[in-house]
């Protein structure tokens, strides 16, 4: 309890009302002063995961098989970068076996949790699993005012190792191949806490990163027969590293994390142009996206738009009709197959 008064002390200098109320609540809930839905106990031993977002939680997902318990926490339908984490959120990192997150600065919402919390269990962060990109902007891409880089978060959590990366991208795994690598990652880390299924988890990862590696090798032979690679969003772009492994030119409204909707009147022109200059037949948004900027633009431009399905998150629908993060690459091959020249 001592811990946690003094995170709440250095935790009022820094953080909202509204985060100190929630760290009081947890505080309460783990002294057992409100009844907390307990989450259930492992059943024969089986490990319980507890992955962020959807791609970790997918990964995991392929990599257990029908050997242990995956719970993803962002819900499905909910923006990645402005949940709130609930105690139980709180409550399910702190006695999972394994907690497996992305680790950028983006997601301050783990940071919460994280400080919160100090996991039990083993730690995983994707973007400890491939080779980090820079972040890097666009020329003409709007940026977000006041962005900052060096800013507060992840200091909290960096005094348990566990903070976020800064400057570097962290959409890791927008590049299937990359996608692959993560996923043999979470193989391993299964295979050291349990012993007597590491080879089921092994051979479970080896398969779906075979399956990735398939789609990798499938986005590189569709982009090899194009005469230009040049893809414009009208929208955020998270997939530095999508667009790196292919090595697209890649234009967009907004960098890949933020908040903004309203490109300048700059940007709006500068994208525009490039448009009309190269002949570009498709503008491209994200999913959740209002895409009013593509449609603006697509209507200047007499083009064309569609989506790109970034795999932050799924919506209900899809998480129901069990869409994988492999399931999604593809039908962005195939749009791609069908707007992008
Ligand atoms: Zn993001």
């Amino acid at each position: 309890m001592i811990i946690h008064l003094k995170t709440i002390l250095k935790l009022k200098e820094e953080y909202s009302v509204k985060k100190i109320l929630l760290c009081i609540c947890c505080i309460l809930l783990l002294a057992g002063c409100v009844p907390a839905a307990e989450p259930p106990e492992p059943e024969d031993g089986r490990l319980r995961i507890v992955a962020t977002i959807f791609p970790a939680y997918d990964f995991a997902r392929a990599a257990v098989g029908e050997e242990a318990d995956v719970t993803l926490l962002l819900p499905p339908g909910v923006e990645s970068h402005s949940y709130e984490p609930t105690p139980a959120d709180i409550l399910a990192v702190q006695q999972c076996d394994l907690f497996i997150y992305l680790g950028g600065e983006s997601d301050s919402w783990v940071e919460t949790i994280l400080t919160a919390a100090e996991p039990e269990g083993a730690v995983l962060r994707m973007v400890d699993c491939v080779d980090l990109l820079e972040e890097r902007h666009a020329e003409g891409m709007q940026l977000q005012p006041g962005h900052d880089h060096e800013h507060e978060h992840g200091e909290a959590a960096e005094e348990h190792g566990l903070g976020a990366v800064t400057g570097m991208d962290e959409h890791v795994w927008t590049s299937p191949a990359n996608a692959a690598e993560i996923t043999l990652a979470v193989g391993e880390q299964l295979a050291a806490l349990d012993n007597a299924k590491a080879e089921i988890y092994r051979t479970n990862a080896k398969s779906y990163a075979e399956k990735l590696e398939e789609l990798d090798r499938r986005f590189a032979a569709f982009f090899d027969a194009q005469p230009s690679r040049t893809i414009v969003f009208g929208d955020r772009f998270p997939l530095l590293y999508f667009a790196d492994r292919y090595q697209l030119d890649y234009y967009a409204a907004f960098p890949g994390c933020g908040t903004q909707t309203e490109p300048s009147a700059a940007t709006v022109a500068f994208l525009t142009e490039k448009v009309k200059t190269e002949e570009i037949p498709t503008i491209w948004y994200i999913e959740f996206s209002n895409h009013l900027v593509a449609d603006c633009i697509a209507e200047a431009t007499g083009t064309q738009t569609a989506m790109f399905h970034t795999c932050h998150n799924v919506t209900r629908a899809e998480m129901d009709s069990g869409v994988t993060y492999c399931s999604l690459m593809e039908k962005n091959l195939e749009a791609l197959k069908q707007f992008f020249a």
